[in-house]
């Protein structure tokens, strides 16, 4: 009867850290003040997604870009020489 107690005691710990060990994987260091949220690819800082400007590159991977590097890349560009207007987009053909 002892046995059995400690048996059923020792499946019921186990299950409570399985289910801690899951919660802490789904979340990723996630806290719930992060919902909402995405971090900016150049500046690292998270952002709401409303202040966000998603871009996908290639099939699957999603790319966040706030504001301010938004901005800063503008005056990046204003400062490379203009080239020819239509980049030649590359076909495959
Ligand atoms: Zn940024």
């Amino acid at each position: 009867m002892v046995v059995s107690f400690l048996a059923i005691l020792f499946l019921l710990i186990v299950l409570v850290i399985a289910v801690v060990g899951f919660k802490a994987v789904i979340m990723q260091g996630r806290s719930p003040a992060d919902a909402g949220t995405e971090k900016c690819s150049i500046c690292l800082a998270r952002h709401p997604l409303d202040r966000l400007v998603a871009r996908q590159v290639g099939d699957h991977r999603l790319l966040y870009f706030c504001r301010q590097c938004i901005v800063a890349l503008g005056e990046d560009l204003s400062r490379v020489p203009r080239g020819e207007e239509a980049p030649q987009k590359d076909t495959g053909r």
